[in-house]
């Protein structure tokens, strides 16, 4: 049994290597291997996580990774009150995360956690917008975007999470940004604790968690939001988080291009036509 409460310092190394350990607790998951090197990499992950200092890990296919960087960092979450946020690049990781690997370290780790994916708020159907969208149909929509906006009220109605992931047919991109949820648009004070809004109760399981996953995109729109900067107070994206990087190679490039300034020939072309036509001269 691993007590994990009040008792973290060089132990907590310890007791995450023993998880890993090939007698250990994660040893009777099914298709359990002992790995040294994945055994290894949690270890170096709690210690850098209880020093609190960074750490950068290149582990070889094979090893385990996702697992070796999700347990302690779930583990020292728990015991820290913190959040521990999972940033990646692909959905396919993101998917292996919440279909697999985590659903195992909940029936493994002697804990109990919650766990849930972020996505951007544009993903979740806004209620409101969408009640005033359909009663300004016929000026706002063409006849067939009239009937998508119809088979969005139906769908709205029977949607597990209200996302664009729970909708079988991609909808209208037209449509969908006019009952999306909106950053300028949305504020709880008109619309209180709306308990069909959506983005609402995605908001509420996500501070309930302990563990969020997310992809690179997103977390740097977010860190780029002035919104989200005097939301988050002390921590990265909520108080008192830390992030794990995987697909990290990718970092770099995402960052620039989601808080850097770019320039490009098109774009100045066309700021400039904005200011003078040369055609019409105006
Ligand atoms: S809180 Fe925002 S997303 Fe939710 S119904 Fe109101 S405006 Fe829409």
């Amino acid at each position: 049994m691993i007590a994990l409460k009040n008792n973290i310092g060089s132990e907590f190394v310890e007791r995450v290597r023993a998880f890993f350990s090939a007698d250990g607790p994660l040893s009777k998951a099914k298709n359990f291997e002992f790995r040294p090197e994945q055994q290894e990499m949690a270890a170096a992950v709690a210690k850098a996580l209880e020093e609190e200092r960074h750490l950068v890990i290149e582990a070889g296919t094979g090893v385990g990774k996702s697992l070796a960087y999700l347990a302690p960092a779930i583990l020292f979450a728990l015991d820290r009150h913190k959040k521990a946020i999972v940033s990646t690049h692909t959905i396919n990781l993101q998917e292996q995360l919440l279909h697999k690997d985590i659903p195992i370290l909940k029936k493994m780790l002697p804990v109990e956690f919650d766990a849930a994916l972020m996505k951007g708020r544009q993903n979740y159907l806004c209620p409101r917008r969408l009640e005033r969208a359909l009663q300004s149909a016929k000026e706002l929509f063409t006849g067939p975007e009239a009937s998508e906006l119809q088979r969005l009220a139906e769908w709205a109605s029977t949607t597990r999470d209200g996302s664009l992931s729970d909708l079988s047919v991609e909808p209208d991109p037209k449509v969908w940004t006019q009952v999306c949820s909106e950053a300028h648009i949305c504020t709880q004070k008109t619309c209180g604790q709306n308990p069909r809004c959506f983005y609402q109760q995605a908001r509420k399981r996500l501070l309930a968690a302990d563990l969020i996953v997310l992809n690179h995109t997103l977390l740097f729109i977010l860190l780029g939001s002035p919104d989200a900067q005097q939301e988050r107070e002390s921590g990265f994206l909520f108080p008192n988080d830390f992030i794990i990087f995987d697909e990290a190679h990718t970092v770099e490039q995402v960052a620039s291009k989601q808080i850097g300034i770019g320039v490009s020939q098109y774009g100045l072309r066309s700021t400039i036509q904005r200011l003078y036509n040369a055609r019409t001269r105006k």
